[in-house]
């Protein structure tokens, strides 16, 4: 794992000053042609890392690498060039997360959506390990945490891939001397996901992009998230259980349906429940700028995150029962 920590790259804006009155107004891009970050100035590239390397490398993807970058990834990670032998690397802006608001109520950060919420998940579930409630807890509580979900999640290891039905089956398969399929197909009906994601707060500048009676605002609360069309996983069962589950918790929950006039994202939701058949909810933290480089949300919000995680791995067992009855 290699992070590097100083602002190597860089993409650039064309200043307005050449752009046409038109082009001002319509804001494109063209992601092939304008979006190339800056790695450096190409006299000096040329005559530093790549006269030393290029020469003595006999390998053909490293040749048609950009040496300088190659020769930084190795000095971060204590290593030589000639160890590197492939890479999967990701720009993102670095400056730092900051508080903003005039009461410091917000957070500013790049790729809260969704970091913020791998943050509040791994935070309670550590938590979670170390509270009482856990010794009397005949539950399975995890999380899972998919790469790829902003490009569809079908990979080997997103959130379409088999992972969670096998994490499912092998856990239960722990628990029982021979494989049991009746074992683990009971253990799928028993089970629950919450799948939790950013959620778009209403933007006070774009009040109208929401649903006039659906606007949920930073700070507020967590958000349940319910499609018709099942872009998001929540149906009558589960969206009540996440209420029972915020109302345990005491804290502040927030209803979001889309435009019916506006398209609607979509989660890991609806593909983990249609993958494994295992009942699911949406829902997530409000914010702002979703996907620009620098996000938006209320530092309540991360509160009332922790209460639902927390209040889930606790609670849920005793809702469930409940829902028999
Ligand atoms: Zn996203």
């Amino acid at each position: 794992m290699v992070r590097i920590a100083k602002p190597i790259a860089r993409v650039s804006t064309l200043c307005i000053h050449l752009q046409t009155a038109e082009e001002r107004g319509s804001f494109k891009i063209n992601k092939e042609e304008h979006l190339s970050p800056i790695l450096g100035t190409q006299s000096l590239l040329e005559s530093g890392a790549k006269a030393q390397l290029n020469q003595f490398d006999d390998d053909d993807w490293r040749k048609a690498q950009e040496p300088a970058l190659l020769k930084l990834i190795a000095s971060e990670l204590g290593i030589e060039t000639k160890q590197i032998a492939n890479f999967e690397l990701g720009l993102f802006d670095i400056q730092p997360a900051s508080l903003g608001g005039i009461q410091s109520e917000f957070l500013n950060s790049a790729r809260l959506d969704n970091l913020a919420t791998c943050f509040v998940a791994l935070e309670s579930i550590v938590d979670y390990s170390k509270s009482e409630d856990l010794a009397d807890d005949d539950m399975i509580s995890l999380i899972a945490l998919f790469d790829h979900e902003e490009i569809g999640s079908q990979s080997t290891h997103g959130a379409g891939s088999p992972v969670m039905a096998e994490a499912v089956k092998r856990i239960t398969s722990a628990f029982c001397d021979v494989v049991n399929v009746e074992a683990h197909s009971s253990a799928v009906r028993r089970s629950f996901v919450m799948s939790v994601d950013q959620a778009h707060a209403v933007h006070p500048n774009y009040a109208s992009k929401h649903e006039k009676s659906h606007g949920p605002k930073m700070n507020a609360g967590v958000v349940l998230k319910t499609n018709q069309n099942q872009r998001y996983a929540t149906n009558g069962v589960t969206g009540f259980i996440a209420r029972e589950i915020g109302r345990k918790a005491n804290t502040p929950m927030q209803e979001f349906v889309v435009r019916s006039d506006c398209p609607c994202g979509t989660t890991i939701g609806p593909i983990i429940s249609s993958n494994t058949g295992i009942r699911t909810v949406d829902l997530g933290m409000p914010q702002l700028s979703m996907h620009s480089c620098r996000e938006v949300m209320g530092i309540a919000d991360l509160s009332h995150g922790l209460s639902i995680f927390g209040s889930f791995f606790k609670n849920f067992n005793e809702i469930d029962e409940s829902l028999e009855g």
